[in-house]
């Protein structure tokens, strides 16, 4: 039986955990953090990566914590439409998209885990800090001194990854795109038919907003998640980028002056109790993800912008087209296989998140609308936008007959 460790257990190392299983191999995942703490605040499951989910048996937990998302809603800053794009299975995609709370999420997938490979399948408290290649296994190296040989080793162990640093000794630090994420999540009365996603300004200041808990909108109200990006403004601890830094709510100012007809951005931003900051970072795609019987995947593979919200996604398309790779061939040809099926698809997302993604539509309505007299079909054509939008999903795979 082939033996294979995961390292981290986040959304991608936990959703690889059940594919695996799923195609019939037990693996454990070590994690470095002491707890699954509900850490972070929204993200979003795409239509193509839900699927996914549903198929591992996940659809009745995904519809009790995440909201089936209607449509993605592109807004200028005085709150004219620019577009709306559907994300429904009533609008043709086959699985619906998901926005829901990080930490609920890996939570979850976290007791999936445990229910379908024993409760020591997850390994809390050892952070991997480098490997070793042996002659048809791989020796893992724990930072207490442990020492574990299995025969294939898949890193998810996230932006900071120590693996993809071993990989690649003489990598360069983060790329910053310049811009500071402040987020935090609140509860607020229901935002318009609350289910709707929300961003609005355009790339130099940006409210990204969406509700993230079926519960609570059950009950007629929602749990608001908001983004508030703002470009060149002072960066703050680029290198040591960490989703969980407290903020300061003193970056409000640039928002004053957007106008949102379902909601009132500064009151939702301070009211929220926890704020936190984190920088708009990336890396240059790879080459090769795969060194031996060592595998990278998710953010530890390929870190993007969180522009067209597919950080998530494209590590659980990663999680499923590993499993199946290895399915096929449990050994470093396997591995190979994966990195041929996901390496230039992610490497597309990375360059076009770059571009600003499916939110171009933003900077061209930004250059083009002066003020709330203005009206968005003067000044902008159906099909310009029409082509922004589907170029994108090409790109990530998000297309509806793709699904
Ligand atoms: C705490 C946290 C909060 C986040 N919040 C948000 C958010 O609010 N919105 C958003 O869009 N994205 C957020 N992200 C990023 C998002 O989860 C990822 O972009 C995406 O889900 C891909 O996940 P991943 O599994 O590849 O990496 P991650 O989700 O980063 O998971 C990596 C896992 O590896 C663990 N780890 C790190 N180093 C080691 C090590 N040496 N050994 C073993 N384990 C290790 C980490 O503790 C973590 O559990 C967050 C990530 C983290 C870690």
């Amino acid at each position: 039986m082939t033996e294979i460790a995961i390292s981290g257990a986040g959304i991608g190392g936990l959703v690889t955990a059940l594919c695996l299983k799923y195609q019939g191999f037990d693996v454990t995942v070590f994690e470095a953090d002491t707890e699954i703490r509900a850490l972070g605040v929204g993200i979003n499951i795409m239509p193509h990566a839900s699927k996914l989910l549903i198929e591992l048996g996940l659809g009745r937990q995904l519809d009790e914590l995440g909201i089936r998302t209607r449509c993605i809603e592109y807004r200028t800053k005085f709150g004219h439409l620019i577009q709306s794009d559907p994300r429904s299975v009533e609008a043709g995609f086959e699985a619906p998209q998901y926005s829901i709370h990080r930490g609920e999420l890996q939570a979850m997938l976290a007791s999936e885990v445990k229910k379908r490979l024993g409760n020591s399948a997850i390994k809390l408290g050892k952070p991997v800090v480098g490997f070793r290649q042996g002659d048809g296994f791989v020796t893992i190296l724990f930072e207490d001194g442990s020492k574990l040989d299995v025969n294939l080793f898949v890193d998810a162990s996230g932006l900071h990854s120590k693996i993809r640093k071993q990989m690649n000794p003489f990598e360069g630090p983060l790329c910053y795109e310049g811009t500071m994420m402040f987020r935090g999540a609140t509860e607020t009365d229901l935002i318009g038919d609350g289910k709707t996603m929300v961003i609005a300004g355009d790339h130099d200041v940006k409210f990204v907003t969406y509700p993230i808990s079926e519960c609570a909108r059950q009950s007629g109200r929602a749990l608001t998640n908001w983004v508030a990006e703002i470009r060149h403004s002072k960066p703050r601890h680029i290198n040591d980028a960490d989703w969980g830094r407290g903020a300061t709510i003193d970056f409000v100012k640039p928002f004053e002056d957007f106008f949102m007809h379902d909601m009132n951005l500064i009151e939702i931003m301070k009211k929220t109790e926890v704020v936190t900051e984190y920088p708009m970072v990336d890396r240059n795609p790879l080459l090769s993800w795969v060194e031996g019987n060592v595998a990278l995947l998710g953010d530890a593979a390929h870190p993007m912008y969180p522009i067209g919200a597919n950080g998530a996604s494209q590590a659980i398309l990663d999680a499923w087209a590993i499993a199946h790779c290895l399915s096929e061939e449990p050994n470093t040809g396997g591995l190979k296989a994966y990195e041929f099926a996901r390496l230039p698809i992610t490497t597309d997302v990375v360059e076009s998140n770059r571009k600003g993604g499916p939110e171009k539509v933003l900077d061209i309505a930004a250059a083009r609308v002066s003020g709330p007299n203005d009206r968005i079909e003067d000044l902008i054509s159906s099909s310009e936008l029409k082509q922004v939008a589907s170029s994108y999903k090409k790109i990530a795979g998000i297309e509806k007959n793709r699904v």
